[in-house]
C-alpha cells in the first residue's frame, strides 16, 4: 500500500497502465523460425563499422528467415545526440540497400504497428512501467543529486552506498512515504532505481546464441531505470521496447555481455519473458604491436561507415567482406558462385563466427577489385560519375563531357574471361588512368637508356601506322626493334645479350613509357586505341 502511494506521488500524471500498453502491442503472428530483430542506433551523427556489423548480422537473420527487421532510434541520451544524425542513419542504410520493414520516417510517420520507433517518443510508456515497479516495491525514487553522471555515482558509492564488497545499494532505497513526500514537497528531482533483490553473492545463468550458456555474477546494484529528467538509460528502455516490439533475437556486440546480468534481473522484475541474446565479437584491428584492438573512431578512418562512400568502395564489396567475416562459408560459396547476387547466400545462427574478426582493408580491397572487375565499362562509368558528383565535382563535369572517351578507357582489359583486377575504388581511378587525362612525363626512362630511347622512338614514330589489332601493333615494334639491332628472339638474346641493344620487351617498354609514363600498364594496344591516332602520334614524338 505504501509503495502504491509512493508510486502515485511520483507519477500523478501517468494514467496509462501496463495492461493498456500491452493491449496496443499484440503478439506478432510469426511462422516457425521467423526472426524479428532490429537495428537500434543512438543518433550520434555517424555509424561505426562495429554497429553496422551487428546490424548486418541482425538484418541477415531476419532476411533468411523471412522475418521482420525494424529500426529503432535510441535517442535517450540527449548529450550524445547530433543534429541531422537520424538522416545519417537512413542515408547509410539506403546506400547499402538495407531494407527496413518497420521504422519512423524522417517526418515522423510510423511505418509498422509497434511504434513509435523513436525512444524519445516512448517516455510515457517507460514511466508507466517504472510506476508499476515502484508500486510493487521493486524500484524506488532516489533523490541523491545528479545521479546520472558517472563521476557522481562513483562519489555516491564511496560515501553513501552500503558498499560491503559486492552490493551497491542506494541510500534512498528504503525511504518511507513521508520521507519521499518531503523531498517531493521540496520540489526535488528524483531518479528511479531498481531495488535489486540480490546481495552480491548470487550467480546467474543465461543462454547466448553465440557463446552458449554463460554463468556470471548476478547484478547487485540499484541501477538507474529513469534518470532524474524522466528518461531511461539503455537497459530499461531496451527491455521494454524489445518486449513490446516482439523482438525475438537481440543482436548486439559482446561488450554488452557484462551488463546482461542487469538486464536479466530487469526482465524478471518487469515480469517479462527473458529475451534471446546473440552477442557477437567486436571487429578488431591488428595494432602496431601485433595485438588485437577495437577499431576506433579516433584512429581508424574506416571506423566510420561514410569512409567507404568517400573512398568510392562499392557497397557490395563492403557487404560481401562483412559476410565473409560473419561466416567463413561465404568465401567458398562466392568461389563456387562468382556471378550470383550475394543475397542468395543463406546462413543461420549456428554459422556465425564466434571469434573476434580482424578487419583488413587489404582483403576488402581484393574483394572490391573483384566486384569492380565484374562491372561493364558503362556500369563502371556510372559508378565513377556518381561518386565524382559527390566527391570530385570537376571530375564529374569532365566525365559528363567526355562520356564516350571515358567508357572507352574504362573498358580496357575489362572484357574477356580474365578481366584485370586493379581498381579497388572510385577515388583511385583518376590516378590509375592519369595518362588518359594528361601527357605523361618520361621520368621512367633511365639515364643510361636515354640515347637508346631517343633512337628507338625516332625510328618507331616514323614507321608508325595506327594499328588495327594487338598483333599488328606488336609486329611493328618488333620490326623496328629488329632493324635497330634489338633481339627479336628471346633465346638468342639470352644466349648472347651483349651483341644486342636489348630485346623486344625493352622496345615495348620504351613505347609504354612514351604513351603512359609507366613501365606497367594495361594492354598498350587498347590504350592506343582509346587515345586515338592523333594523340598517340603526339606522344610517340618525344625525346628524353
Ligand atoms: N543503442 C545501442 C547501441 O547503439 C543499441 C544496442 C542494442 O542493439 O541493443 O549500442
Amino acid at each position: 500500500m505504501e509503495y502504491q502511494k509512493i508510486a502515485e506521488l511520483l507519477f500523478p500524471d501517468v494514467k496509462l497502465t501496463c495492461e493498456e500498453i500491452f493491449a496496443k502491442y499484440p503478439k506478432r503472428n510469426l511462422k516457425e523460425g521467423q526472426v524479428v530483430s532490429r537495428f537500434a542506433p543512438s543518433p550520434t551523427g555517424f555509424i561505426h563499422i562495429g554497429n553496422f556489423f551487428q546490424m548486418f548480422i541482425s538484418y541477415n537473420l531476419t532476411r533468411v528467415s523471412d522475418g521482420v527487421f525494424f529500426l529503432r532510434i535510441e535517442d535517450t541520451d540527449s548529450k550524445r545526440e547530433k543534429e541531422g544524425a537520424i538522416d545519417v542513419v537512413f542515408e547509410i542504410l539506403n546506400r547499402f540497400g538495407i531494407k527496413i520493414d518497420e521504422y519512423q520516417t524522417l517526418d515522423g510517420k510510423d511505418i509498422g504497428n509497434y511504434g513509435p520507433y523513436v525512444q524519445s517518443q516512448r517516455v510515457e510508456i517507460y514511466k508507466a512501467f517504472a510506476k508499476k515497479l515502484v508500486a510493487e516495491g521493486k524500484a524506488f525514487p532516489c533523490f541523491c543529486k545528479k545521479t546520472e553522471g558517472k563521476e557522481d555515482v562513483l562519489k555516491l558509492r564511496e560515501n553513501k552506498f552500503q558498499n560491503d564488497d559486492e552490493k551497491e545499494y542506494d541510500p534512498c532505497r528504503d525511504l518511507s512515504f513521508e520521507e519521499v513526500k518531503k523531498h517531493i514537497d521540496n520540489g526535488e528531482k528524483f531518479a528511479i532505481r531498481l531495488k535489486t533483490k540480490n546481495t552480491g553473492k548470487e550467480r546467474v545463468k543465461f543462454y547466448d546464441l553465440i557463446k552458449g550458456e554463460i554463468e556470471a555474477k548476478a547484478n547487485a546494484k540499484d541501477f538507474v531505470l529513469l534518470k532524474n529528467d524522466g528518461i531511461p538509460p539503455y537497459a530499461f528502455a531496451h527491455a521494454i521496447d524489445d518486449t513490446l516490439m516482439g523482438t525475438t533475437i537481440v543482436v548486439r556486440g559482446e561488450d554488452y555481455i557484462g551488463s546482461t546480468p542487469m538486464h536479466i534481473e530487469l526482465f524478471e522484475a518487469l515480469g517479462f519473458k527473458p529475451t534471446v541474446y546473440c552477442h557477437n565479437p567486436l571487429i578488431c584491428k591488428l595494432g602496431d604491436n601485433g595485438n588485437k584492438r577495437k577499431i576506433s573512431k579516433r584512429y581508424d578512418p574506416e571506423a566510420d561507415m561514410r569512409y567507404y562512400f568517400e573512398q568510392g568502395i562499392p557497397t557490395t564489396a563492403v557487404l560481401e567482406y562483412l559476410l565473409g567475416i560473419i561466416n567463413s562459408g561465404f568465401e567458398i560459396w562466392r568461389m563456387k558462385n562468382p556471378d550470383a547476387d550475394f543475397n542468395e547466400f543463406k546462413f543461420g545462427i549456428n554459422d556465425i563466427t564466434a571469434v573476434a574478426p580482424i578487419f583488413d582493408l587489404v582483403k576488402l580491397a581484393d574483394i572490391s577489385k573483384n566486384v569492380i572487375s565484374r562491372l561493364s565499362a558503362e556500369e563502371l562509368y556510372d559508378s565513377w560519375l556518381n561518386w565524382a558528383e559527390e566527391f570530385d565535382k570537376s571530375l564529374a563535369a569532365w566525365l559528363k563531357e567526355n562520356k564516350a572517351y571515358a567508357i572507352s578507357f574504362l573498358g580496357i582489359d575489362r572484357s574477356g574471361a580474365k578481366p584485370r583486377k586493379d581498381i579497388a575504388n572510385m577515388s583511385m581511378i583518376k590516378e590509375y588512368f592519369s595518362y588518359m587525362f594528361f601527357r605523361p612525363t618520361l621520368d621512367e626512362v633511365a639515364e643510361e637508356d636515354k640515347d637508346k630511347f631517343n633512337e628507338f622512338m625516332a625510328a618507331y614514330q616514323k614507321a608508325f601506322t595506327f594499328p588495327s589489332s594487338n598483333e599488328e601493333w606488336f609486329a611493328l615494334v618488333k620490326e623496328v626493334a629488329g632493324g635497330l639491332g634489338y633481339a627479336t628472339d628471346n633465346k638468342a638474346y639470352k644466349a648472347n645479350p651483349e651483341v644486342f641493344k636489348g630485346n623486344v620487351a625493352k622496345a615495348c617498354e620504351f613505347v609504354r613509357v612514351a604513351i603512359t609514363g609507366r613501365k606497367n600498364s594495361p594492354t598498350l594496344y587498347e590504350i592506343i586505341k582509346s587515345l586515338g591516332e592523333k594523340e598517340t602520334r603526339e606522344r610517340l614524338n618525344v625525346k628524353k
